[in-house]
């Protein structure tokens, strides 16, 4: 998902492939000692394009973090609204004290950058029904600006516990590496 898409020829296995690895996962009980709240109180917000995948850049293994992903790693409405979730979750677990971090991070070569071109942003929003104009600041052109933005956007966020910090980063997929932009507050 960049200008210069580099796509891998197609793959026959797809999820056959995936079940297979699942099946030795499952063999090697990879599944043993998993736990419900994360093991370092962390929650990531991030793109879904696949070379983004923070089981690997940030190297976290299973229960490590919440990991939600979506288009750009934006933070919207509904992410906004997970966050709510699980920080209310939270407090019932933990009377006191800072509950767990909240990490925006964005990337340079983002596929959202389509949505900047007249034509394709056009085309989405009449298929999806939305906004061009919000369609429009949805893209990360520059990822250090948005998740700036972003970070501003849940902590000013009334539904989201004031217990809950949150950190804004970038992540660039020739070196990566991760930068921070906005240190987590409190
Ligand atoms: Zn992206």
């Amino acid at each position: 998902m960049s200008d210069a898409p580099n796509i891998s020829p197609a793959h026959p296995g797809n999820i056959a492939t995936a079940l297979e690895r699942n099946r030795a996962f499952a063999a090697a009980r990879g599944y043993e000692g998993a736990v419900v709240f994360p093991n370092l109180r962390l929650f990531v917000i991030t793109c879904l394009d696949p070379r983004v995948d923070p089981a690997h850049f940030l190297g976290l293994d299973l229960s490590d973090s919440i990991v939600v992903r979506n288009v750009g790693g934006r933070v919207t409405e509904e992410v906004i609204n997970d966050v709510a979730f699980i920080g209310q979750l939270a407090e019932m677990a933990l009377p006191d004290g800072p509950l767990f971090e909240v990490a925006v991070i964005h990337h340079n070569q983002c596929g959202t950058g389509a949505l900047a071109d007249d034509g394709f942003r056009h085309s989405y929003a009449e298929k999806i029904g939305a906004d061009e104009s919000t369609l429009r600041d949805h893209a990360v052109l520059d990822p250090a600006a948005t998740v700036a933005h972003d970070t501003e956007l849940l902590r000013s966020a009334s539904a989201v516990s004031p217990r809950v910090t949150v950190s804004g980063h970038v992540y660039d997929v020739t070196t990566g590496l991760v930068e921070t932009v906005v240190p987590a507050d409190g």
